[in-house]
């Protein structure tokens, strides 16, 4: 059964297998969002979805309607997927780029050392690193592109 309604942005979400790449986008939105572990059927899904509190976003009329806790996704274009989840789940400016895109945890700062790793180009920009995978990421043309997009999509209006 779908919820609706405000009230979500402390609420972690997980996307199913057909969802993975609106999954990425979420978290670069910030928001808190695992992807479908491989292997994993619709039932194993549900159960993990359950035991960690996790809201299923799925595109499966049949899986949101016995899921609890789900919100259906109606479109296969990304852009309007990304719609749909802003009129569900409340979305800030100031969490873009809080979670790595990858892992789902939250970035923690980074300080630019002098031993030349980093590329020039981020110099002077805040950066921000995963505990888990050590990406490095901060703001600039790259995620220029994404705002954009974001905010073609209405968010961050
Ligand atoms: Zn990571």
């Amino acid at each position: 059964m779908p919820l609706y309604g405000g009230g979500r942005r402390s609420n972690k979400y997980l996307v199913d297998h057909m969802l993975l790449r609106l999954g990425k986008w979420m978290r670069i939105m910030g928001i808190d969002t695992e992807n479908a572990m491989p292997g994993f059927d619709d039932n194993m899904l549900g159960l993990y979805c359950n035991e960690n509190q996790r809201i299923l976003v799925t595109r499966d009329i049949e899986f949101s309607a016995v899921q609890k806790n789900s919100i259906l996704i109606r479109s296969t274009d990304i852009r309007e997927q990304i719609k749909e989840i802003n009129l569900q789940i409340p979305v800030k400016r100031d969490d873009f780029l809080t979670r790595c895109v990858i892992c789902n945890l939250l970035l923690i700062a980074y300080e630019q050392t002098d031993n030349g790793l980093i590329h020039e180009d981020v110099i002077g920009k805040r950066l921000q690193t995963c505990p888990k995978c050590g990406r490095i990421f901060w703001e600039g043309s790259h995620t220029d592109n994404m705002l954009k997009i974001l905010k073609e999509c209405g968010v961050y209006t």
